[in-house]
């Protein structure tokens, strides 16, 4: 007969601030082709990917958007 333990811990969820932390970026997908453009730090920068392939595809009008944003989750106590 075997036989299992659990222990509970409390974690407090944050924004990763820390210097190893993955940076926050943004980055624009086509809808239509599935095409991206490059992850930016900058929104507008990213959102100008758009601009610059509904101008070479005009038919391409519906964009999806993905936004890395890193979280750490920190230890707490036993329960
Ligand atoms: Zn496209």
């Amino acid at each position: 007969m075997s036989s299992t333990v659990y222990r509970l811990r409390e974690y407090t969820v944050v924004r990763d601030q820390e210097p190893d932390a993955e940076p926050h970026t943004y980055a624009l997908q086509c809808a239509v082709c599935a095409e991206g453009g490059p992850p930016s730090a900058d929104a507008h920068k990213a959102h100008g990917w758009m601009l610059a392939h509904l101008r070479a595809r005009p038919g391409h009008l519906t964009y999806r958007e993905h936004v890395t944003r890193p979280y750490r989750a920190i230890p707490g106590k036993w329960l």
